[in-house]
């Protein structure tokens, strides 16, 4: 059995130790110690990882009450060993797990949720509540969460006697089996776990809580705790620094430029639009009427839309077919055709075929693009040819 330190002191980092067996597994060397700082997966925090004997330990599980450190090279059994976890890892997991904690206590004291779902992630964790939680109460939460951390409260870690125990409440998320481990938070939580957490909270630093989303009747959270919410509001922050340099606004002012610069796009938009209906309107001008096709050749730059609605008003200035064709700026071309009097789905494998292309549509109407060239798509459409 080994004697674990991790679970009573959280800041065991560097201990000396017996090695009691070494087997090969998966690839690796399951290495069981009479004693060990480091923690094996488990209630949502991964396995540490760290040196043993100068041989890397890339995680630590618990089998059967047994722990293994999964090295990558066997150590031999009987000696005497150093091992030193990496620190800064199982700090930044301290981080996270404690601020969870903090987190649902709050949200179970203040609206009765459950923390039904935490796992940890490389950025942080996911927490799922069982009731859904408003914009206004998040934000709620999340300060009243960072209120705690700046408050400097001490965590207690304690195996309470079965009689102790039975006058506590305690927030607890599965069946509990042999003794019970309680970790508390002053004035804020407490709840059964068996991870190793921080000693005040002050150490957390800093809690964002973010990306909601309703998830089984309640409310899906990324939580990001010490070192990885400073990462993340990093990130964002010089996000923003190039957003406003981008945008020429000041860092208060990004969502008004933003929306300036979207008024300033939808008006071109619909300037451009109009263009495309006088060009258009010129064009068919040009064409007059005729008993024959109709063949309209367009810059690669006009709109799908624009291409469309000259092929419908030229279908019907015509006794044939009108067809539009948009150069195609990787080659080839877009084609639309329309025709009063003509069955075009049942033209359409022989024109596609005579166009080098691919398309359909109905009776009236067919789309696609075509290889041809212009003097073969002049031949094939006898008639006037415009643009
Ligand atoms: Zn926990």
């Amino acid at each position: 059995m080994t004697e674990k330190l991790y679970d009573l002191n959280g800041r065991a980092r560097a201990f000396s130790a017996r090695v009691l067996s070494c087997a090969e597994k998966d690839g690796k060397w399951a290495v069981e110690l009479d004693r060990t700082a480091f923690f094996p997966m488990g209630g949502g925090q991964e396995g540490d990882q760290g040196i043993l004997h100068g041989v890397r330990v890339t995680d630590t599980v618990e089998e059967d009450g047994r722990i293994y450190h999964l090295c990558i090279s066997p150590l031999p059994v009987g000696a005497q060993v150093q091992g030193t976890l990496d620190w800064e890892l199982r700090f930044a997991r301290m981080q996270v797990h404690s601020g969870e904690h903090i987190v649902s206590g709050i949200a179970h004291g203040k609206w009765g949720c459950e923390n039904v779902g935490f796992h940890m992630t490389a950025e942080g964790a996911v927490l799922d509540f069982d009731r859904e939680l408003d914009a206004r109460q998040l934000r709620e939460l999340e300060e009243e969460a960072n209120r705690a951390v700046w408050a400097n409260l001490p965590f207690r870690v304690w195996y309470p006697s079965p009689e102790e125990l039975a006058a506590l409440s305690f927030r607890q998320k599965k069946e509990l089996r042999g003794p019970v481990r309680l970790v508390e938070i002053q004035g804020i939580d407490r709840c059964a776990c068996c991870a190793p957490h921080v000693e005040r909270s002050g150490e957390i630093g800093l809690i964002r809580l973010s990306d909601p989303m309703r998830h089984r009747g309640g409310v899906r959270l990324t939580l990001r705790a010490g070192l990885s919410a400073w990462q993340e509001d990093f990130r964002l922050a010089r996000d923003a620094d190039s957003l406003c340099r981008l945008l020429s606004a000041p860092r208060t002012g990004m969502p008004e430029a933003v929306q300036a610069l979207q008024k300033r796009m939808e008006e071109q938009k619909a300037a451009l639009a109009a263009a495309e209906r006088r060009y258009t309107a010129l064009l068919l001008d040009t064409a007059g009427e005729t008993e024959g096709d109709l063949c309209f050749f367009l810059p690669a730059e006009t709109s799908p839309a624009a291409a469309r609605e000259l092929c419908e008003q030229g279908g019907s200035r015509c006794g044939g077919i009108c067809a539009v064709f948009t150069e195609n700026p990787a080659g080839g071309w877009r084609y639309v055709m329309a025709s009063g009097s003509r069955d075009l789905r049942a033209e359409s494998r022989a024109l596609n075929a005579a166009l080098r292309g691919r398309g359909g549509g109905s009776p009236g109407m067919i789309q696609g693009s075509a290889e041809a060239d212009r003097e073969e798509i002049g031949a094939l459409f006898h008639g006037k040819q415009i643009g």
